[in-house]
């Protein structure tokens, strides 16, 4: 029930930002496309009606549109609403001015690219069939005379609508594309990465694990696995606080990342364990490059208990082509390392793997 609740609230910002959206843009259409309309009303016979339905239509509709939207439990549908409004009366316009080509052609193109632009093929299609219907009807009941040619004057007065708003129109799609790729970024760090330490989390390390196992498998190439863990974690949370323990996580990740080569492969396992995948590297590097991390932690002291020394134990295996598959050499490791904790921690042990 709660769930529904907060999804029926998502709906309603959604289709409410979607209406704010259209809301400048059909200021700015309605105005430019006012003057293109005037400019060739001026010049026919018609009825002070039309006059007053065009500039209610061009300068109060916009707002009376984005209130109705704003003000309905369902602003998307709304809008959807407004839009049919939009092409109705376009087709209308259109009649009124008796098809004259160029502001006819304007104000069906702009409809035809807001609609297509706001609901795809779908809308485009609706609008269309409003578009053509309103333009048929209002011809047959107010027998407007057809007046197909536009004179130059004409087509100056609605250069404005044929520039302005097609470039604002690209812009805001300009826009969403840039908020799209950045939401994009965002979501795909959120879930490749973890939230305290940057680095990788556990399942995309695991899947970088598993492209590494195959590149070994098809290339007969060389990569080390090494599983670190933190050792006596629990009792730097339990005497100093879980904010130290923190601060301990972020010390042992930035030594990592200094001390290892931008192409070792960093993931946070959950807890105080990370991984490291080293490609292209033979075992015995990957532990001199753990005693490097090691010489860096006995240097090193946290702030808030300079007492205590950071220790870790580490599991190393290298890749072995008899491995059936990734997560055979990752046993292998976590084996290290229980060894490595087993015989007594702050050690480096290495699997015993079968040849
Ligand atoms: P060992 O030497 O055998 O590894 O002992 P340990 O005390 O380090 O034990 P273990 O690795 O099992 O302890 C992990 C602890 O890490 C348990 C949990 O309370 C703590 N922990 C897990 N995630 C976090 C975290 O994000 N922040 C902090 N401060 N502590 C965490
Ligand atoms: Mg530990």
């Amino acid at each position: 029930m709660e769930s529904s609740t907060y999804l029926d609230e998502d709906r309603h910002r959604s289709g409410r930002r979607f209406a704010r959206r259209l809301y400048i843009p059909r200021i700015i259409g309605l105005a430019t496309g006012f003057f293109c309309v005037s400019s060739v009303l001026v010049l026919q016979p018609v009825s002070g009606w039309w006059w007053l339905l065009l500039v209610a239509y061009g300068f109060i509709w916009p707002h009376f549109a984005w209130q109705t939207a704003d003000r309905s439990s369902d602003p998307a549908r709304a809008e959807i609403r407004n839009l049919m409004v939009d092409s109705l009366m376009g087709g209308v316009w259109i009649a009124v001015m008796g098809l004259n080509a160029l502001p006819s052609a304007l104000i069906f193109t702009m409809l035809c690219m807001n609609n297509v632009g706001c609901g795809g093929v779908k809308l485009f299609g609706m609008g269309l069939g409003v578009i053509l219907l309103s333009c048929l009807l209002t011809l047959g009941l107010a027998r407007i005379p057809l007046n197909l040619e536009t004179m130059p004057s004409q087509v100056w007065i609605c250069l404005p609508f044929l520039l302005v708003y097609p470039v604002y129109f690209g812009l805001v799609s300009y826009r969403t594309a840039l908020k799209l790729s950045e939401h994009k970024r965002r979501l795909m760090q959120m879930s490749t990465r973890d939230g305290m330490t940057g680095v990788y989390n556990r399942r995309h390390w695991e899947h970088l694990l598993h492209g590494e196992y195959d590149n070994c498998q098809r290339y007969q190439r060389s990569a080390t696995l090494l599983l670190i863990d933190i050792d006596h974690f629990k009792s730097i949370n339990d005497s100093f606080g879980h904010d130290v323990g923190d601060e301990a996580i972020l010390a042992i990740t930035e030594h990592l990342q200094l001390s290892l080569r931008i192409t070792d492969v960093i993931g946070r396992f959950g807890g105080d364990e990370f991984g490291v995948i080293m490609s292209g590297t033979p075992q015995e590097s990957a532990i001199q490059a753990m005693a490097r991390v090691r010489d860096y932690l006995d240097e090193f002291r946290l702030p808030r208990a300079p007492h205590v020394p950071l220790r870790i134990s580490v599991g190393v295996a290298e890749f072995n082509k008899h491995m059936v598959n990734y997560r055979e050499w990752l046993k292998a490791a976590d084996v290290a390392l229980y060894k490595a904790k087993k015989l007594g921690r702050s050690r480096t042990e290495v699997a015993d793997i079968a040849a």
